[in-house]
């Protein structure tokens, strides 16, 4: 990665816990654990779960399990520590508190005792007037007395920012200098009347606390983004370096949203996504390394990531091209760790059988079916014709072969040539279906008169793996015993 100008790279990813691990979050995570490990920084995993009823500890381990399982590790966390914790923002309220409290102090603050009944009646006048609602301070200036009395009525109280006037500059890596007149910022609420924080405190105490130095994550937030400089400034604190980068959107060019399809991390884990693939995916969305290179490893994109190479312009996203790279990773699995991918499915699917294969069986087999699959899970049905009983046709394949002429004499000649050629390897089950093919010849058959009922015979199915396979799977003298018992029900 470029050089940015920083000692200490500090970055963060603060997902809220009411939902799932969202395809989008996947992706700012992403960005920042590449800039972490590209840049030799450090990346926070911070739980901004401050709204309790939506907040829950499923959603919790399903981001932290997605997190890890698509290859995102993290230096500090909830879940391991580090000097800055505590990592949940329901653990960091008594820090907010000071914080809003010394705003309070410096009179960058006022407490506000609107009621919310009556911030909605004057909210609405304005509105039926035709214009925004921005709060109207009109807590901004209370004299003692009117505070005195409402203290005294025992009213209970939220404080606001007092918004100073001027120009916010939010400093954007992606995007310059972005400029917002605080006259469009209303005094926001930095601690509610229940005593809570309010969201950009949170974020800005954090974020100043945690010595994070760049900020990347959607820019849903760019707005935001004012709000959290005004608050570094107050703070006097350094304010981060910022990356808003452009949302994920589904094909029809809104948000990406459960309409379009699956969203979460853990469903396309479920579908049989490699984590590889699907962490490729979304870093090509809207990255390119300056050339035609499509297929990364997680290392690779470590190694190739850059900020310059990250485009701003809207992020769509396109199944087929997943899918296409899960098929380019797919390829690149040897035998063995495809083996291992597809393993879990299988228990998954309940279907013990194939489990009872000894391994390299059972790596033959899935390799034969490795063409297949698109994801893992597109391999569970090809697979299944390994564990048919010999001698059982599909009602399709009973069909063909009695369909056939000569059947009884061409699966009399594939049984001879098998017996001829014992032997496990490659080598040997190309030498078969090669005799087999002469032997049609020598009989003035075309080849398929041959090998289609071979195939019909030994799988009982019209569909399957390649021949080569199925004879190194049941090698040549299992073969012939799978032809014999059907011509016994011939
Ligand atoms: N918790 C916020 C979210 O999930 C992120 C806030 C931030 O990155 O500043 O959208």
């Amino acid at each position: 990665m470029e050089d940015l100008g920083f000692k200490d790279i500090r970055v963060r990813f603060a997902p809220s816990p009411t939902g799932k691990l969202h395809l989008g979050s996947a992706r700012t995570a992403l960005f920042n654990w590449l800039v972490a490990r590209g840049g030799g920084g450090r990346l926070v995993l911070r739980l901004e779960d401050t709204d309790e009823e939506r907040s829950s500890i499923d959603f919790e381990e399903n981001i932290l399990d997605s997190l890890k399982w698509i290859g995102i590790d993290w230096d500090e966390g909830p879940d391991i520590g580090g000097d800055y914790g505590p990592y949940r923002q329901s653990e960091r309220m008594s820090l907010y508190k000071e914080y809003s409290d010394s705003l309070l102090g410096a009179g960058r603050a006022y407490r506000c005792y609107c009621t919310s009944d009556e911030l909605d009646s004057r909210k609405k006048a304005v509105i039926e007037k035709g214009l925004p609602w921005r709060y109207d301070r009109r807590c901004a200036n209370l004299s003692t007395d009117d505070i005195n009395r409402f203290e005294e009525e025992g009213r209970p109280y939220a404080v606001r920012f007092r918004v100073p006037e001027g120009e916010v500059v939010i400093e954007d890596i992606l995007r310059g200098e972005v400029k917002v007149d605080a006259k469009e910022i209303d005094d926001f609420i930095i601690s509610r009347s229940t005593g809570k924080a309010g969201f950009h405190l949170a974020v800005v105490v954090d974020d100043m606390t945690m010595d994070i130095s760049i900020v990347i994550r959607g820019d849903d937030h760019l707005t935001n983004a004012a709000r959290h400089v005004l608050l570094f400034e107050a703070f006097g604190a350094r304010t981060p370096r910022f990356l808003h980068h452009s949302l994920l959107m589904g094909p029809d060019g809104s948000k990406l949203s459960k309409r379009h399809g699956s969203t979460s991390v853990s469903d396309y884990r479920g579908q049989g996504y490699l984590p590889e693939a699907l962490m490729n995916y979304l870093a090509l969305l809207s990255w390119s390394p300056g050339d035609d290179r499509e297929i990364f490893t997680p290392q690779e994109l470590v190694k190739e990531f850059s900020i310059k190479g990250i485009s701003a312009s809207k992020a769509i996203f396109d199944f087929d091209k997943l899918n296409w790279l899960d098929r380019q990773h797919i390829k690149k699995l040897s035998s063995s760790e495809l083996t291992d991918q597809v393993v879990p499915f299988i228990k998954n699917s309940g279907d013990g059988r194939l489990l009872g294969l000894e391994r390299p069986k059972l790596e033959l087999a899935v390799e034969s079916v490795r063409n297949n699959m698109e994801k893992l899970t597109d391999g569970l049905e090809p697979l299944e014709v390994y564990v048919r009983p010999a001698g059982e046709l599909s009602e399709k394949a009973g069909n063909e072969l009695r369909k056939m002429n000569e059947t009884g004499e061409a699966l009399g000649l594939c049984i001879e040539v098998l017996r001829a050629n014992p032997g496990t390897d490659l080598e040997t089950a190309e030498r078969i279906v090669e005799q087999m093919r002469s032997k049609a010849k020598e009989k003035e058959w075309g080849a398929r008169k041959m090998l289609w009922p071979f195939r019909l015979a030994v799988t009982g199915l019209t569909i399957g793996p390649d021949l080569t396979h199925l004879i190194m799977f049941w090698e040549p003298e299992g073969c012939a015993r799978r032809i014999e018992a059907v011509r016994e029900k011939f």
